[in-house]
C-alpha cells in the first residue's frame, strides 16, 4: 500500500481539506496521515510556503519522495492542484497517471566558528543578512576570490527559488530546467572605496560559491528558505547545486512562463485545462 503523508498550514481551509483528502485516500486504498515516517508522496496542502515547510520536513528523503501540492489560496509556484480537482488528483494516483517532474536543489554547507559544520538543502535560496550593521563578507567563486561584498546581505537561490525573494532583489526569473544557481545582492554599499559588480550572477551547476564574513562580531541572519536563525557564528557558507533534485508528480502542468504570467502580470486567463494545460517543466 502506498503511503501518502499530509504537510498542512493552518488556515481553516486547509485544516478542513487534510481531512476530506485523507478520508477519499484512505477510501482509496492509501495509508494516508499526518507526519508518517517513509512516505511515497508528501500532500502539501496551503501555499508555497506550506510546500517549503513539507520540503524540509521530508528534507532528508529527497531520494525516495514524491511532493504534490494542493492550494487553499492563491495560484502556487509548487502547487498545482484546486481544492475542486481532488477527486481527478485521486483517480490519477490510483490509476498511476500521474507524471514525474524534478528541480534543482541548492546544497548549503555551513562551516561555523566553532568547526562544526553543518550540510542543508534549500528549495529557494539560502540568504545571509546583517541587520544594523553592514555585513562585510568576502565572496570566492570556485576558490578564487571574487569581490569583498558590504551592504544588507547576499541571496542565493535556485531556479524554482528565482521567482522569491530573489525576484524581489532583482534577480533574473530562470526556467527550472536551468541547472544553475543566482547570487543577487542585498543593497551592496559601492562608492570609490569599496566596490562590488553590482549585478546578479548566475553561476552553472559545476560551479560554486564560497561566502567568508568578515568581521565575526557583526551579527548575521542566516535564512534557509522560510527557515531563519539569528546571531549566526559562521566562518564560511559554501553553496553549490545539491545532487539531490525534489521530485514532483502532476497530471496537468501549466507552462512556466503562463505561471509567471499570471503570478505576477495577470494580464490574461490562463487556461489549466488538463489537455491545453499538460506541459511539464521539463
Ligand atoms: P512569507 O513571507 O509568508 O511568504 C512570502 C511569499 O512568497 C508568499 O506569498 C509565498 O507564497 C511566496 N513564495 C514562496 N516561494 C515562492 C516561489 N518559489 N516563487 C514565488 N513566490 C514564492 O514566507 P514563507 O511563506 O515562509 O516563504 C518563504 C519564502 O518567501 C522565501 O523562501 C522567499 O523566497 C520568500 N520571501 C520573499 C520575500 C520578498 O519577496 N521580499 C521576502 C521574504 C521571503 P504563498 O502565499 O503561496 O505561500
Amino acid at each position: 500500500m502506498k503511503k501518502i503523508a499530509i504537510y498542512r498550514n493552518s488556515h481553516t481551509a486547509s485544516i478542513q481539506l487534510a481531512s476530506k483528502v485523507k478520508e477519499k485516500l484512505v477510501q482509496a486504498g492509501f495509508i494516508c496521515q499526518e507526519g508518517l515516517l517513509n512516505p511515497d508522496y508528501v500532500l502539501s496542502i496551503g501555499g508555497d510556503g506550506t510546500l517549503l515547510g513539507a520540503f524540509h520536513a521530508y528534507e532528508d528523503h529527497m531520494d525516495r519522495v514524491q511532493f504534490l501540492g494542493l492550494h487553499t489560496g492563491h495560484l502556487g509556484f509548487y502547487t498545482d492542484w484546486l481544492p475542486d480537482e481532488l477527486d481527478c488528483m485521486i483517480d490519477s494516483l490510483v490509476q498511476n497517471r500521474m507524471k514525474e517532474t524534478s528541480y534543482p536543489l541548492l546544497e548549503v554547507k555551513l562551516y561555523f566558528q566553532d568547526q562544526t559544520i553543518e550540510r542543508r538543502l534549500a528549495l529557494n535560496e539560502v540568504a545571509l543578512r546583517s541587520f544594523g550593521k553592514t555585513m562585510v563578507c568576502d565572496v570566492s567563486i570556485k576558490d578564487v576570490f571574487f569581490e569583498t561584498f558590504r551592504g544588507d546581505g547576499l541571496c542565493v537561490a535556485t531556479p524554482t527559488g528565482s521567482t522569491g525573494l530573489n525576484k524581489s532583489l532583482g534577480g533574473a526569473v530562470l526556467h527550472p530546467c536551468v541547472e544553475a544557481i543566482q547570487m543577487t545582492e542585498m543593497a551592496s554599499v559601492n562608492n570609490r572605496l569599496f566596490r562590488t559588480l553590482a549585478s546578479p550572477i548566475i553561476l552553472p551547476k559545476q560551479e560554486w560559491l564560497d561566502l567568508y564574513p568578515q568581521e565575526a562580531d557583526i551579527p548575521l541572519s542566516l535564512s534557509i528558505d522560510h527557515l531563519f536563525r539569528d546571531h549566526c557564528q559562521i566562518e564560511r557558507l559554501r553553496l553549490q547545486m545539491a545532487q539531490e533534485r525534489v521530485h514532483f508528480v502532476y497530471a496537468k502542468h501549466l507552462h512556466y512562463w503562463d505561471r509567471v504570467e499570471a503570478s505576477f502580470i495577470g494580464h490574461r486567463q490562463v487556461d489549466k485545462s488538463p489537455l491545453q494545460g499538460d506541459k511539464s517543466w521539463n
